[in-house]
């Protein structure tokens, strides 16, 4: 398979796990459950998770994923995020929808048509900026605001967050897309002030930086994430290490923490992404 057939085999993947879980998310069920059954599904369907699946909920935008044991289950009146990704053999698509298990329609259209809007106007020398603004613009139309601080992305073999970055705002100038290149759309609406700000939480790490370490159990973990997730992000459910050593990896800078990102204002925040490879005219989406 070519590389460009692997990212739409995982968007394929990605697309009907989506459909799939959708139908899983409802008041009363595990957060956990659902988190497991999309990871699941992923490695049946023959690809891998890209990260850990994010289920953020209300005013956490990003990087929420359940912990070993969680027994929260979803509320009346949420609004659910769940944000996955996929890959086979490096190559990623990244893909986000938001649920209404309350009253939360318009904010979750605002985000979801903002992506739509952006596609729309991607092709090769398209400045990024020009996304950004038409994101703004359809999500200010709405009357919410776009959170400033979370952005779109390229996507490389193993490398969930690479250049050029979307803004999900206008910006002074951006960088041109090129023929080929695949990139990640992911717009966030509020009804708050549009930022997200550390919460103390963090399940989802990733390896920075294996340096030799002196201590073998410390040596140990850090093969096996390697082995396992390479530079990707991963849960701290899916290893069976104390929290104590993945303290001690983050202190020495081994690895690195996603802590939940949180609407800084705790307003609601809807959230819609597609992954796409730019094409001579067009945008070639391979979530949908
Ligand atoms: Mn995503
Ligand atoms: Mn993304």
């Amino acid at each position: 398979m070519e590389a460009i057939e692997k990212t739409i085999k995982a968007g394929e993947i990605l697309k009907r796990v989506v459909k799939e879980a959708e139908e899983k998310v409802a008041v009363g069920s595990r957060i956990l459950d659902v988190a497991e059954f999309i990871e699941n599904r992923i490695v049946e369907l023959g690809a891998r998770p890209a990260f850990p699946c994010n289920i953020s909920i209300n005013s956490d935008a990003a990087h929420s994923t359940p912990a070993r044991g969680d027994e929260r289950v979803f509320k009346k009146g949420d609004l659910v995020k769940i944000d996955i990704g996929a890959h086979i053999d490096g190559y990623i698509a990244d893909m986000a929808i938001s649920i209404d298990l309350g009253d939360h329609g318009d904010l979750i259209r605002a985000a979801r048509e903002a992506v739509f809007n952006a596609i729309d106007v991607v092709k090769a020398g398209v400045d990024t900026a020009r996304i950004g603004k038409v994101i703004e613009e359809t999500i200010k139309n709405y009357g919410f605001k776009p959170v400033v601080n979370l952005s779109g992305h390229g996507l490389l073999p193993y490398l969930a967050h690479a250049p050029p970055s979307i803004y999900n705002y206008a910006t002074q100038k951006g960088i041109e897309l090129e023929e080929g290149m695949v990139i990640a759309i992911e717009p966030f609406a509020t009804d708050g002030v549009g930022k997200v700000v550390e919460r103390g939480e963090c399940e989802i790490y990733s390896l920075l930086n294996p340096k030799p370490l002196r201590l073998r159990t410390m040596r140990e973990i850090v093969s096996e994430i390697s082995e396992k997730y390479k530079t990707l992000p991963f849960a701290k459910r899916w290893l069976n290490v104390s929290d104590l050593w993945i303290s001690k990896l983050v202190r020495e800078g081994v690895l690195r923490e996603y802590p939940v990102l949180t609407e800084v204002s705790r307003r609601a925040v809807s959230q819609w992404e597609h992954t796409v490879i730019v094409e001579k005219d067009c945008a070639r989406v391979v979530t949908l």
